[in-house]
Formats: structure tokens, sequence, C-alpha cells
């Protein structure tokens, strides 16, 4: 599942360097607006993601300004927040004599072993202090099933 990590924020990169800074300046000017069926899908920007963090994603913060710039013009804003209980099964420390990034089996096949990361209620959980949503209208939780990872 975090293989998605490193793909968003080649995305965010992507959007980055596709948008440049006109498309970025067009959208904090008003010039683009996406339309009332559109949404901004604002993925798993959270401590435990970003600098610093139990899992930090190399340059993951920098996908906060551009968040922060486009998300002002969309009328619907969704958040998803990885979600994890205490000794989640994706949890190397789960499981004597497991590192992070090793492997098991588990029911539904081959499992990453993570560091502790992104468990419910912690700070490592809650979403970047810089990230600037207010008008999200709903936060998508997963990785809550202490057995699967999502
Ligand atoms: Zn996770």
């Amino acid at each position: 599942m975090h293989r998605r990590i490193v793909l968003k924020s080649a995305a965010a990169l992507g959007l980055m360097s596709g948008l440049g800074s006109f498309g970025l300046s067009a959208f904090a000017a008003g010039k683009i607006k996406p339309g009332s069926k559109a949404a901004l899908i604002v993925v798993d920007v959270q401590n435990c993601f970003l600098d610093g963090g139990t899992l930090a994603v190399k340059g993951g913060n920098e996908v906060i300004p551009v968040i922060n710039t486009l998300a002002p013009a969309f009328e619907n804003i969704v958040v998803t927040q990885d979600w994890h209980t205490a000794g989640h099964a994706s949890f190397a420390s789960t499981y004597s004599g497991k590192k992070p990034f090793e492997t098991t089996k588990l029911s539904y096949g081959t499992q990453v072993l993570w560091p502790d990361h992104c468990v419910q209620g912690t700070e490592d959980a809650a979403l970047g202090k810089e990230l600037k949503v207010p008008t999200a209208q709903l936060i998508i939780r997963k990785g809550f099933h202490k057995e699967m990872d999502s």
C-alpha cells in the first residue's frame, strides 16, 4: 500500500511541474474554477508521511503549499488518513524478529512490514499543521482493521 506514497508524491510533483507557476497562480487568482462536481482529494497528508514523521516521504512537505493554493477553488474537498491501530498487522514491531520493510504472509497475501506509523489519535496521524483545507466535508480513514493493511 505504501508504494502509493511514492506515486502520490510523484503525482504531486507532476502536478506542480504540469501546472507550473502559471497554473497555480491561475487557480489562486480564480481564473481556473473547477465545476461543482469536481473534488480535490487530499490523500494522507499526515505528520507520519511528512518530513520528520515515522514513515516520512522525502520531500512530502512540498505538496502542502500546492494543496493550499488549489483548495480554495474547489467546492468539494475529501481528505484521507492512514489510521492504524496500535499493534497493527502491517507493523514490523508486531512480529518478533521482523524488521521494517521485510515481508510476512497474511490472509490476503504478502504484506510489507512498516515502521509503526499513523496510529489512531496520535500527533503522528494528525493532518499536517500547515495544511489548510477548512472546507473539507469528508475524511476517509483507512487501515483501521487491525488484521488488514487497508
Ligand atoms: Zn499505513
